[in-house]
């Protein structure tokens, strides 16, 4: 699958906001990130020293996840990473945040850190990678903010290469994952696809869509059928929340037969926000 240009996916968001007028602040956040990100995306070697055309860097990256289980970001050597292309980028990225109206001044305080050297942005990189969430929660209570928040600064550094990964598996390596994390960037999905009664994971993060049982709850692997329901929303046979009792987790599930318009890619967990607002009304649990 080819990933879209910068300006491609811009105009896509534009059409989205004019179809969703109630979207448009996290849309245009979403466009200004794709902005900041515009160096790595146009490079071919994706904010890193690496060529991703060669076939076997990809294919020993996909031997290692799948001879171990685990996502194929755990094996990526973050000093393959140009902390120039991602001082630049994050740069952009804290930018675009303080312009969409984040108040704070953490943002620029971890500029000014990563700047100074003071903070590795290798290091930052390397905790995005391997999903180090003891990492993150240290500097989230540093700076008095949500980890999440500066995951998902980190996460936009990563994202093009991740992508770039994503795109260049084995389309067999998707489909015989049949595990709840992204099998190229281990997070957990939020959506999933419903093609010809099987349920295809999405990942929002790097795109990647991969196989996974219709009886697996995607938080805490719980596979017992009758611990696992589903609420469907009133008028919207496209759409339901498959959610598991044991956990109290869900996955928004989206049926692409029946859907009207469809839903561009990437924009699947954006697009189906109103099944979060039911899944909270009936106690569930967003991971
Ligand atoms: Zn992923
Ligand atoms: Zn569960």
């Amino acid at each position: 699958m080819e990933i879209a240009s910068v300006d491609d996916q811009i105009a896509v968001i534009d059409r989205m906001i004019k179809d969703r007028p109630d979207l448009s602040n996290p849309l245009e956040l979403h466009k200004k990130i794709l902005e900041a990100q515009r160096q790595i995306r146009g490079s071919p070697k994706k904010g890193t020293n690496l060529d991703w055309a060669d076939k076997s860097i990809i294919d020993d990256l996909q031997r290692k996840a799948v001879k171990s289980g685990q996502p194929i970001a755990i094996f990526i050597d973050s000093s393959i990473f140009d902390s120039k292309a991602l001082l630049h980028t994050i740069e952009q990225v804290i930018g675009a945040l303080i312009e969409k109206g984040v108040k704070e001044d953490w943002p620029k305080n971890l500029l000014d850190e990563v700047k100074r050297g003071e903070t590795n942005i290798i290091d930052l990189v390397s905790a995005a990678l391997k999903g180090d969430v003891e990492y993150f929660n240290r500097h989230g209570e540093r700076f008095g903010v949500s980890p999440a928040l500066i995951l998902f600064i980190v996460n936009s550094l990563i994202q093009p290469c991740l992508e770039e990964i994503s795109k260049r598996v084995d389309p067999s390596f998707l489909e015989r994952w049949w595990k709840a994390p992204c099998p190229i960037c281990g997070r957990r999905p939020m959506v999933a696809m419903l093609r010809a009664r099987k349920r295809h994971l999405s990942c929002t993060l790097c795109g990647a869509v991969y196989l996974a049982d219709l009886f697996l709850c995607v938080n805490c692997e719980n596979v017992d059928p009758y611990s696992l329901k589903f609420l469907a929303p009133e008028g919207h046979p496209e759409f339901r929340v498959d959610f598991c009792e044991k956990c109290m987790h869900y996955l928004k599930v989206v049926d692409e037969s029946r859907l009207k318009n469809p839903i561009p890619r990437g924009f699947e967990d954006m697009m189906t926000i109103d099944l979060d607002l039911m899944a909270k009304r009936a106690g569930l649990i967003r991971a």
